[in-house]
């Protein structure tokens, strides 16, 4: 695969699947503008496997081949969060010297009760356990009740821009940055290595808008640069939900046991996209984010035709 070239001291954007399963044709969209709106703007593109938590063997090595059939080249080695432990632990003992953080001993169950209650915060954690005294923290200990360690936050919200959505201010509550399991915290790592990865340009899904300003603000106070944002809308099926593999033939291996190419595939993504261009490399000439839609693409895979070619 050839790498385009691009300037080392420009930034990076970046693709980071969960090896949970195959990609489909919204994740293969979302990965597409990803590295649209990167190599169209001369940054180079990584590509990051974040694997600490529901992996499903073989996906990994699939979404690669996926992202490579389609045209998309990324540069350097692809990238495991597997490989960091040690890096976020780091960042936990840095913010848990600071007094950042504390103990979390509810459940899931406990924190959807207090949060669904009249007067609670909507979604957000409502601080049960920020405030414990250490004898209290010693009975839970001692009853056996795993800790999750969470941000001690010092705002109720945090503000940040987007290239699609503009100005967004949304919550940030005291978020677990270390399950109870030990895992890290998706929001945790996704901001370090974003950050010493050098990606300063993140695209994605707009179902993580919300989780947005709360990662922005842990960038802010482990010292790190916020990136730029551009959230983009997602795929849904004809009954409006997130599209997903029981809406029938929606992975590229799906399409290709159907008799589509790969070039249709990727000419059906461009024509989601407002564009006739015909691959990858086409589509970045004269890409315009202003010029994107802003409303989700409404799939019904059963009545998709590829825009071009036969297989
Ligand atoms: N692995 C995360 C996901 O697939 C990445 C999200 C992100 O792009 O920050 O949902």
């Amino acid at each position: 695969m050839t790498t385009m070239p691009t300037d080392p001291a420009a930034g990076a954007g970046r693709y980071a699947p969960s090896p949970s399963g195959d990609l489909h044709l919204g994740n293969l969209r979302t990965a597409l503008l990803a590295w649209l709106f990167a190599r169209s703007t001369g940054r180079r593109f990584v590509l990051r496997i974040d694997d600490l938590d529901r992996v499903r063997p073989g996906a990994e090595a699939r979404q690669i081949s996926d992202l490579a059939a389609l045209g998309l080249d990324w540069d350097g080695p692809v990238l495991h969060q597997s490989d960091r432990l040690p890096r976020y632990d780091a960042a936990v003992e840095q913010l848990t010297a600071a007094g950042l953080t504390y103990e979390c001993f509810c459940t899931r169950r406990e924190i959807q009760q207090a949060a669904a209650a009249p007067h609670g915060p909507q979604g957000a954690y409502p601080g049960t356990c920020r405030d414990l005294t250490t004898a209290e923290r010693a009975e839970r200990r001692a009853a056996g009740r795993p800790a999750a360690l969470r941000l001690r936050a010092g705002r109720p919200d945090f503000e940040i821009t987007d290239r699609l959505h503009g100005t967004y201010r949304g919550p940030v509550d005291d978020l677990v940055l270390r399950r109870g399991d030990g895992i890290p915290a998706y929001n945790l790592t996704v901001v370090i290595d974003d950050a010493e990865h050098g990606v300063d340009q993140v695209v994605r899904g707009d179902d993580l808008l919300p989780s947005t300003p709360r990662q922005a603000y842990l960038a802010t106070l482990l010292g790190l640069p916020v990136p730029e944002y551009a959230h983009v809308p997602l795929v849904l099926n004809t009954a409006g939900q997130r599209l997903a593999k029981r809406d029938g033939a929606v992975t590229l291996a799906d399409r290709l046991d159907r008799g589509d190419s790969v070039q249709g595939v990727v000419a059906m993504l461009a024509a989601s996209l407002g564009s006739a261009g015909g691959t990858a490399r086409e589509l970045l000439t004269g890409f315009d984010p202003d010029r994107l839609p802003r409303t989700p693409w409404v799939l019904d895979p059963d009545s998709l035709v590829c825009a071009a070619g036969g297989p």
